[in-house]
């Protein structure tokens, strides 16, 4: 009974914790400005089973692919078993299912250790690729301590956690006598000289450890860039369907123009507060839910050309930025009221003009990302912001937009010179 009430205590306060991270991260997502993404709903479901679900875009390097989807199953699968293991917690039963599923409860825990090997095997060649082998993506300049602590902790986690619940099998087939499960009776002999009451004991921390450990797991998440793990599933149904490339036009600018141009427009159009982005607040949600379900695996800035040139843009770190500015300004909003604000800016504060402007625009962040992340929807709203608000542009550029409002062209010369080389040809 003991046991029971120290389990529920657990229980509810490990789900009241994780309930509350949960809130902060919806009310940090809601900071930004509603977009509708609920268009071809059927096109945007199969793009979440193809990519969050299928791991599409992870395949692409076939055996980083491999390893890191049995992490993923397992996470999921493994965790049907902790279904039994909390009714056995809430109700003090000992494998509830065991007696009603006959021949099917071994298959079904062979199935789930299968997937606790898997795991375990892929976080230590995980670990080993960061810290032994020192893969370049996982070393540039944002993976500063904590981002890579924390993606070492939680390695070091599943693998504790894996190594519990086959410790927990191992000891409780020798405690009972049993049969056992194929990969937890290699485990065995590491218990077997033990006496029955240091098995029960053996059995419970196992027992303890690996429940307490989930219910850790799941807080910790919250803090960690493994919300990946759920972020992934709305993030890719949300995602942009447009072709990649097609930019959006500022309704309020098209707008502008066609009244000047004696086109059909809106006379009665407000025009925005503020044109682009200075903070994330400016940003839409959808934005800000990359910010949250971005993995830090570096990808999109391994295929960057401006980063692989040596400049200072990392759309990683444009990323990670938005998230830091997110947090920042969502507690500093806790804390002092909701019309609260400290003072800084996502544009200067977090990320400089330096690196919004060493992008070329080529997308090849948005192609790279495992979870359809898109860096440079943000990186064009800040450019948007220093170029229409702050007049900030580099002076090349400045000269390449009088040219397009004078010409219609990059250039100095009319589109309809732009054949004139031709002539000389035919002459
Ligand atoms: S769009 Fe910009 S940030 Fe993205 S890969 Fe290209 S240059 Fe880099
Ligand atoms: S934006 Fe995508 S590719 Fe880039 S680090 Fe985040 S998850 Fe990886």
């Amino acid at each position: 009974m003991a046991q029971q009430i120290a389990f529920l205590l657990v229980f509810v306060v490990a789900n009241v914790f994780a309930i509350r991270s949960a809130k902060r991260i919806w009310d940090d997502i809601h900071l930004g400005q509603p977009i509708d993404r609920t268009d071809q709903p059927a096109e945007r479901f199969k793009r979440m089973l193809l990519i969050a679900f299928g791991q599409k875009k992870m395949f692409k390097r076939p055996i980083p692919a491999l390893l890191h989807l049995f992490v993923y199953l397992g996470f999921f699968i493994v965790n049907i078993e902790l279904l039994e293991i909390v009714l056995d917690g809430l109700f003090g039963t000992h494998r509830m299912f065991q007696d009603s599923l006959g021949g099917l409860y071994p298959a079904l825990i062979n199935f789930f250790e299968f997937f606790a090997v898997a795991v375990l095997v892929s976080c230590v060649i995980f670990l080993i690729r960061r810290n032994v082998v020192k893969v370049p993506r996982f070393e540039k300049p944002e993976m500063t301590s904590w981002p890579k602590l924390d993606a070492n902790l939680i390695l070091v986690f599943e693998i504790a956690l894996m190594f519990f619940l086959l410790s927990m099998n191992a000891t409780d087939t020798l405690l009972h006598n049993s049969e056992g499960f194929f990969f937890s009776n290699m485990l065995t002999p590491l218990y077997a000289g033990m006496s029955p009451e240091a098995l029960h004991i053996a059995e419970r921390v196992f027992w303890w450890s690996h429940i307490i450990g989930v219910f850790f797991f799941a807080n910790y998440v919250f803090y960690s860039k493994h919300l990946h793990i759920f972020l992934a599933f709305p993030n890719t149904y949300f995602s942009n369907l447009n072709p990649m490339g097609k930019m959006v036009n500022m309704d309020a600018v098209t707008n502008e123009v066609k009244l000047a141009m004696g086109m059909q427009g809106d006379s009665n159009m407000v025009p925005p507060e503020r044109f682009g982005a200075k903070d994330i607040t400016d940003l839409t949600r959808k934005q800000l839910l990359d910010a949250y379900a971005c993995t830090e695996c570096g990808r999109c800035t391994d295929n960057c050309p401006a980063n692989m040139t040596g400049k200072k843009l990392s759309p990683r770190k444009i990323m990670m930025d938005t998230r830091d500015r997110m947090e920042d300004l969502g507690k500093a909003k806790r804390e002092n009221g909701k019309d609260h604000h400290d003072g800084k800016f996502l544009m200067g504060d977090y990320i400089s003009e330096e690196e919004i402007n060493a992008c070329t625009t080529c997308n090849a962040c948005v192609e790279a990302c495992p979870v359809n992340i898109d860096p440079l929807s943000i990186i064009l709203d800040l450019r948007r912001y220093k170029i229409m608000e702050e007049s900030k542009a580099p002076a090349e550029w400045n000269m390449m937009f009088q040219n397009i409002e004078t010409s219609f062209s990059p250039w100095k010369f009319p589109p309809s010179d732009r054949g004139k080389w031709m002539n000389d040809m035919n002459s």
